[in-house]
């Protein structure tokens, strides 16, 4: 089994039962929906498709503060060309009003960079641009207009929507596009309340990035959200914020998604270029928990090809993957007993981890230290098992031991009758005792798993 998770947008190239079934075969392991495309409805069919092919996590991925063109007609559009751009419904208009805050000259960049243009006049709330090269416009693409702060709400009446749609279909995730700060995420929770799935923060603006402490400090995971923060903040300067977010997320535990372009040219072809297989295989050794497959699984030509594309470069690259976790000061218990459990498993040849885990965060804390053994995270919540089919090197079980007397004896039979674990292994096993603290785990038992199972009773 692989280690490193793939997550895949779902979309027309990919919603049909038997395409889901054929992608969770060649190892997704996580379901997104973009909604900057498609309806309710839509998301409805891919929420029961997925949910009727496999147990994996749903992440409903909102817009948020994200700048989209609306356009009643597509067109093309010249060098030289001057566009009168509204914010109201308009021939061209955008989806937010940040018309107070643009001055001449001020750049705009369409669909991905792909178009430039620049603020020439502004006059009675609608901006003239002039366009610096040829390219077509067309409905819902995205806008940057890199480093300005332009007050856009963090959430529209369309997210409200979706949010309320995630409530009711009791997503695993919600992730929040173009997060600037932890005061998104607040307002996010609080416009969520009754959500019991957890948050992403997708970083891709240059606010994200320098409030990230904040952010990291308010959401369970994080997606390095590489599309628009290379016109952000421009292309070159992505591969070291990459490193940096992914190294801050694996310090505190906090599962990391790396995402947009992996595969990209398997949108048209059956194989990856050789740079694409090397990024996807570099984001695994800078620590990613998970990647993602953007238009390659939604709307592209290869979408089963491009999951078991990625899946054979993890599982070749992630036996290179090292800790890059720095020892600091205590912080709990399970910060602790995790950094005892890597040094254990560097001398004594261990075979698998149990860790029994509520919330997940002893899993997690393991599994930043990129462990060689698998971990087994066993978990009483079935949304938290879920949750962990994000985080490297997790393989989350769902089974209730909270009534059980001996807890270890119980599980360790338990997978053992699953086939997880078998008579020769060395497990180490890690559970909270006696305690009814948050974070907690402080026991570590370590068996051979034939001899523990001496010890059921007959
Ligand atoms: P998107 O986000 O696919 O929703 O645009 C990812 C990115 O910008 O990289
Ligand atoms: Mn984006």
């Amino acid at each position: 089994m692989k280690k490193t998770k793939v997550i895949c947008t779902i979309g027309p190239a990919s919603l049909q039962p038997e395409t889901l079934k054929q992608m969770y075969e060649a190892g997704m392991n996580g379901a997104r929906i973009n909604t900057a495309y498609g309806n309710l409805d839509q998301y409805k069919r891919i929420v029961n498709n997925v949910r009727e092919t496999a147990a994996i996590p749903i992440i409903i991925d909102i817009k948020g503060p994200e700048i989209r063109l609306h356009v009643k007609r597509e067109r093309r559009v010249r060098k030289g060309d001057v566009l009168e751009v509204g914010f109201d419904q308009e021939e061209i208009s955008f989806n937010h009003n940040f018309y107070a805050k643009m001055r001449v000259a001020d750049s705009v960049l369409i669909d991905n960079g792909k178009i430039r243009a620049e603020v020439v006049e502004k006059n009675d709330g609608v901006l003239r641009l002039s366009v610096m090269n040829d390219g077509e416009i067309s409905d819902g693409k995205g806008v940057n207009i890199p480093k300005k702060q332009l007050s856009v709400p963090t959430l529209s009446e369309k997210d409200l929507e979706i949010i309320e749609f995630a409530k009711k279909q009791d997503v695993e995730y919600i992730a929040l596009s173009f997060t600037r700060s932890a005061q998104d995420v607040d307002i996010l929770k609080s416009n969520a309340q009754g959500f019991e799935g957890a948050l992403i923060a997708k970083i891709e603006n240059s606010e994200g990035v320098e409030n990230f402490e904040g952010i990291l400090g308010s959401v369970e995971c994080i997606m390095v959200a590489r599309g628009d923060l290379g016109v952000e903040i421009s292309p070159e300067k992505v591969p070291l914020v990459q490193k940096s977010l992914i190294r801050a997320c694996n310090q505190k535990g906090t599962t990391v998604v790396t995402a947009t372009e992996m595969l990209e040219s398997m949108m048209r072809c059956s194989a990856p270029t050789r740079a694409e297989v090397s990024d996807v295989a570099n984001s695994i050794l800078d620590g990613t928990d998970a990647m993602m497959l953007s238009g390659e699984t939604s709307i592209g030509s290869y979408p089963v090809d491009s999951v078991a594309m990625m899946s054979r470069i993890a599982k070749e690259t992630e036996v290179a993957v090292r800790s890059q976790i720095e020892e600091r000061e205590f912080t709990n218990i399970s910060d602790a007993v995790s950094k005892s459990i890597e040094r254990t498993c560097q001398t004594a040849p261990i075979d698998k981890i149990v860790t029994l885990t509520r919330s997940g965060y002893t899993a997690k804390m393991i599994a930043r230290f990129k462990v060689a053994p698998p971990i087994i995270a066993v978990t009483p919540e079935q949304r938290v098992r879920k949750q962990l089919e994000l985080t490297f090197g997790v393989y989350p079980v769902h089974l209730d031991y909270r009534l059980e007397e001996d807890r270890i004896l119980t599980i360790g039979e338990k997978l053992r009758s699953m086939g997880l674990i078998h008579d020769e292994d060395i497990v180490l096993f890690t559970a909270a005792s006696r305690t009814n603290k948050k974070h907690a785990s402080n026991l570590v038992e370590i068996h051979n798993v034939g001899e523990l199972m001496s010890f059921m009773e007959k």
